[in-house]
């Protein structure tokens, strides 16, 4: 029996009217300089990644899924659950909410999760800011506000800076500002509710749809009841680790490697992007080169792997 390596994959890049060209720093073709996100680990039915290597070459994640299930531990559940994706943000995104699960089933089909997500800014311009939390107390109110597009009073902005990370459960009002790349981790979903998106008119001229009855539906209540989040950080010979979340639905880490570290596996799989660098992945007696712009899943039956160079990664597992 051959042994199961890690799963390096390729991905679609996504267009949008608030993209631009800063994927390129990561190594990738871009086919426009409107390239807003790249789908990095996927199996959302939207832009699923393909494995590159090994004896899955050619297979999606959702392939895998469907008849592989114990390269993820025969995790259950009918769709791969998490999604990694690079987003630039050259122009404001829209404000926007995420639905929970129960509400994404209801109203959005049976097969479509909610949307917790979470960013580890990658990039910032010195003003960019965010928008995180509302400023409204009860539903009438908030109602009111986006009514009456009293969008100062209500969104609630904060500034960021490199390095920073931010946790956005479904209920939350949110939009990332221009001058902005993230990693951000979340569930498999592809429903957002645009509540404001600055009164932006696409090539053609369009507007974009606004979802305002759903948006009031699911806004969390009080707006600017935004979870803690304490991150820590412990320190090796050869890397530093960071707990950037718990949740519910994923765990979130930074690894950062100067020298060599190696790993036990504590969750069903792993995601893992690497952010900046240049090193080796040694997993089941293999070698594999690793450089940023590369993501790869470390499958059930990866039990123990080191990772060598100068390396900034983020990794994320299911719950
Ligand atoms: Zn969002």
């Amino acid at each position: 029996m051959t042994m199961v390596e890690p799963l390096f994959l390729k991905s679609d890049f996504h267009e949008k009217i608030w993209g631009g060209n800063h994927l390129k720093d990561f190594g990738y073709d871009l086919s426009s300089d409107k390239i807003g996100e790249y789908w990095a680990i996927s199996g959302h039915r939207n832009g699923i990644s393909t494995v590159v290597n090994g004896e899955f070459s050619g297979k999606t994640i959702a392939d895998l899924w469907k008849s592989h299930r114990e390269l993820f531990g025969n995790q259950e559940g009918e769709v791969f659950p998490l999604l990694t994706k690079i987003l630039d943000a050259n122009d404001w995104l829209s404000v926007q909410v995420h639905p929970d699960d129960a509400y994404a089933r209801l109203h959005e089909g049976e097969y479509e999760l909610g949307k917790t997500e979470c960013w580890y800014i990658i990039s910032a311009e010195p003003d960019a800011e965010i928008v995180y939390g509302h400023t409204a107390t009860s539903r009438e109110e908030l109602a009111q506000m986006i009514n009456a597009g009293e969008w100062d009073k209500l969104l609630k902005k904060t500034p960021v800076k490199a390095g920073e990370f931010y946790y956005v459960p479904s209920g939350t009002m949110h939009a990332i500002g221009a001058g902005i790349v993230v990693l951000e981790t979340q569930q498999s979903s592809d429903t957002t509710y645009r509540v404001y998106d600055f009164d932006r008119r696409d090539d053609n001229g369009n507007l974009r749809e606004l979802h305002l009855k759903q948006s009031i539906d699911t806004l969390t209540i009080p707006g600017d009841k935004l979870p803690s989040n304490e991150t820590k950080t412990e320190e090796f010979a050869g890397a530093s680790i960071t707990t950037l979340l718990k949740s519910p639905f994923f765990d979130v880490y930074k690894w950062q490697i100067h020298g060599s570290h190696s790993f036990e596996k504590s969750s069903l799989y792993t995601l893992v992007s690497v952010l900046e660098g240049a090193g080796e992945l040694e997993a089941n007696g293999q070698t594999f080169e690793i450089k940023k712009g590369d993501h790869f899943i470390l499958p059930a039956q990866i039990e123990k792997w080191t990772l060598s160079g100068n390396l900034i990664l983020i990794a994320s597992n299911p719950e």
